[in-house]
């Protein structure tokens, strides 16, 4: 066994002991050499998230949420905080929001295995309450190693949060939607969050208009 990975599991012992704050913060500073551009590829950085306590989500999460679908898509989807279906299953949009974003995926002619799919926030907040600033701080740099590992051509952010998060606005969502804007290079598209669309099903006309956009410019081969 190596000395780190018996460091590590000296770590576990004490947490699993009740003493936390030992685990926390050694954990704590293993988060803190994240640097842009310092994991080889999404695995790693997957595996660099591994019980990661950044922010007080850590506290109530069941697992991380990290993302799932294509490493090198095009095309990637990006929501606000896993749910309760998603911290259950630790995978993103899993639950009827989910069911429909497929819905919107397959009805631009790809499927999700095609695209990638996460969040800004990787753990859920309690009671599905919105994600606070510093959750949000606290996490992006994690989103930012993935939109840089996969190079998407596309990022279609979902709902007000994602959006504000990713472009760095605090515009409403009503206003950006349906407008192209960019953000680290990459054309972005806001559109309505899906769970959005359940109670409000007539703004279903709205996401689709969007997602011709995405669709087209796609499909058109430009960059
Ligand atoms: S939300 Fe992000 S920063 Fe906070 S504990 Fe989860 S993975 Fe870490």
């Amino acid at each position: 066994m190596s000395r780190e990975r018996s460091s590590r599991d000296e770590l576990e012992y004490f947490r699993d002991l009740g003493i936390r704050d030992l685990y926390v913060d050694a954990v704590r500073s293993d988060s803190a050499a994240l640097t842009p551009g310092s994991s080889p590829d999404l695995p790693a950085l997957q595996k660099f998230l591994e019980g990661c306590p950044r922010c007080k989500l850590s506290r109530s999460r069941t697992q991380i949420v990290f993302g799932q679908g294509n490493p090198k898509a095009d095309l990637m989807f990006v929501g606000e905080a896993p749910g309760h279906d998603e911290d259950v299953q630790g995978l993103a949009f899993v639950g009827r929001a989910g069911q429909l974003l497929t819905k919107i995926i397959e009805a631009m002619g790809s499927r999700r295995g095609d695209v990638f799919i996460c969040n800004v926030l990787k753990c859920r907040p309690p009671n599905n309450r919105n994600p606070e600033p510093d959750e949000v701080a606290s996490c992006m740099p994690f989103l930012e190693e993935q939109i840089r590992l996969i190079s998407p051509r596309v990022i279609v952010t979902l709902g007000t949060f994602a959006a504000q998060a990713v472009l760095g606005t605090d515009e409403p969502i009503g206003r950006m939607r349906g407008r192209w804007r960019s953000a680290r290079g990459v054309r972005v598209m806001p559109t309505f969050h899906p769970a959005f669309l359940l109670r409000s099903p007539e703004r279903k006309k709205d996401v689709w208009e969007d997602m011709k956009l995405v669709r087209d410019f796609l499909a058109s081969g430009r960059e």
